[in-house]
């Protein structure tokens, strides 16, 4: 049995197996009704839109970024390690601060940046 609420009045109808797509009548109102996919329907919710493979396919590509991944030094498809790091404006606001100002030369220290590294050769990847 396939339960389904009719979307002109919400009421509950059922209908046999092998007949989704079919074209029914609403017994409260009348309508004619789609007989939807078997899914089962939780309450009256709106179901929710089927994932079509297409829908799909950028979250599976999303998931083998790090396999396709290939450090253009070394060719290694290894994942690289991020880490935070001093950035270059970090480095010359400290050697600023220390000539300028220097009780306040740490705070080129905090100016950080996310950097990736390979970890097969150890360069740096952008
Ligand atoms: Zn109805
Ligand atoms: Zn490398």
């Amino acid at each position: 049995m396939i339960q389904f609420a009719c979307p002109n009045c919400r009421a509950d109808l059922k209908a046999p197996e092998g007949t989704e797509g079919r074209t029914t009548h609403c017994p409260t109102c009348a309508q004619s009704v789609t007989v939807p996919d078997a899914a089962p329907l939780l309450d009256a919710l709106p179901a929710e839109p089927v994932p079509t493979p297409a829908a799909l396919a950028p979250a599976a590509h999303l998931g083998r970024r790090p396999d396709s991944f290939r450090c253009p030094f070394c060719q290694s498809t290894r994942r690289p390690t991020a880490s935070m790091e001093m950035s270059t404006a970090g480095v010359v606001t400290t050697i600023a601060l220390i000539f300028l100002c220097l009780p306040l030369f740490w705070i080129g220290f905090l100016i950080r940046e996310e950097k990736r590294r390979c970890s097969q050769c150890g360069r740096q990847l952008w």
